[in-house]
């Protein structure tokens, strides 16, 4: 199991940044299981095409491979956990869903979880911060030759991810924006292919931007806010040529990011 209860919440101890995710138990008693995803789970599944070889990376409980198998989408998977708890959380449960022959369950940093034998060709990584996603799509990417798609769902930075692609031949072909339990995630769909995104679009996502949907707004007023906020206090703490350079990166984003929430 993932962190610890606070206010009916479990904190995730082990996202990026203040995030944390919910699961086993949620506010007002509601129990999630492999089958009844929680919205962000189900929208990583979503993106999962029908026969897909599914690794997991980072997988704890084991829910978003067991969904998968539960519902027919994919035949079998790997679940890969580095983290000695979660892997035994994610063997339980895998156990216990009876899905033992469909699901290897590896304790393996990244896509070492990885064998060439499993014929992977999909890949989700969901719940962590968008940095040590790209980390670990950067420090595994020998491995991902059989990979069609990745499905990224980075809790802060999604922009490592893109920056990620366009390093590495990815492009995106897709991308999801949604708000849950007062929390909004980013989910990226990656494909082999050159991506070229502008300044702003490698910041918010092509597809985001061009959709601007409500959620997608509240984020980025959020951002803006928080980036004015930080700038006053900058401000306010007198000069240095690291301050001063911080204040530029801050008003270059504040401009650009003031602009598409203005048209
Ligand atoms: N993917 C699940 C979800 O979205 O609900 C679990 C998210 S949980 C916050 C992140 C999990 O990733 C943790 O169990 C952590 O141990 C694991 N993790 C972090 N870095 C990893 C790595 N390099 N390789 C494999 N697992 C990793």
């Amino acid at each position: 199991m993932c962190g610890s209860i606070s206010g009916g919440f479990f904190d995730c101890r082990r996202c990026s940044g203040k995030q944390h995710h919910i699961q086993w138990k949620r506010k007002g008693g509601g129990h999630l299981n492999p089958l009844k995803l929680s919205e962000r789970l189900a929208a990583v599944a979503s993106f999962i095409e029908k026969g897909s070889v599914l690794a997991d990376i980072g997988s704890d409980h084991a829910y978003l491979p067991c969904h998968l198998v539960r519902t027919g989408t994919i035949e079998r998977a790997v679940a890969g956990e580095v983290a000695k708890g979660p892997y035994e959380s994610a063997v339980a449960n895998v156990a216990k869903e009876g899905l033992s022959e469909s699901i290897t369950v590896r304790l393996a940093n990244g896509i070492a979880a990885i064998r060439k034998e499993d014929e992977v060709d999909a890949v989700t990584i969901a719940g962590m911060g968008g940095t040590l996603i790209a980390d670990i799509l950067e420090e595994g990417k020998a491995h991902l030759q059989g990979v069609k798609r990745i499905v990224a769902q980075p809790n802060i930075h999604a922009i490592a991810i893109r920056s990620w692609c366009l390093a590495n031949g990815w492009t995106i072909v897709d991308e999801r924006i949604l708000k849950e339990d007062h929390k909004i995630y980013e989910i990226l769909v990656l494909e082999k292919g050159q991506a070229a995104f502008s300044e702003i679009e490698l910041l918010v996502g092509p597809f985001l931007l061009a959709e601007k949907s409500p959620v997608f707004i509240e984020k980025w007023v959020r951002e803006l806010e928080e980036w004015q906020r930080v700038l006053r206090a900058i401000e306010s703490a007198g000069h240095s040529e690291e301050a001063e350079k911080r204040k530029i990166q801050l008003k270059e984003k504040i401009e650009m990011v003031g602009k598409v929430l203005s048209n």
